[in-house]
């Protein structure tokens, strides 16, 4: 690891602590005030990719995000 990117590691860890601190939007999806609400691209296939996008806070956008990697796993399975 070069010197450059640890402090680029460095930086990254600043600006995200920083803006939990200042900013809290409402969530949409759990109803709660949370740091980091923000358009998310989900594992998703839609043709528009409008769909494709949830503003939503992290822990929604995980709990979506995982809801879909299970249904392309049932996918694949279906389709072996
Ligand atoms: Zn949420």
């Amino acid at each position: 690891m070069s010197p450059r990117h640890t402090i680029g590691i460095k930086m990254n860890r600043y600006d995200i602590l920083k803006g939990v601190e200042l900013k809290k939007s409402l969530c949409g999806h759990c109803g709660e005030m949370k740091p980091e609400v923000k358009r998310r691209r989900l594992c998703t296939a839609y043709v528009e990719e409008e769909s494709n996008l949830v503003e939503s806070c992290f822990e929604c956008y995980i709990e979506r995000n995982d809801y879909w990697i299970e249904r392309w796993m049932d996918y694949y399975c279906a389709a072996l």
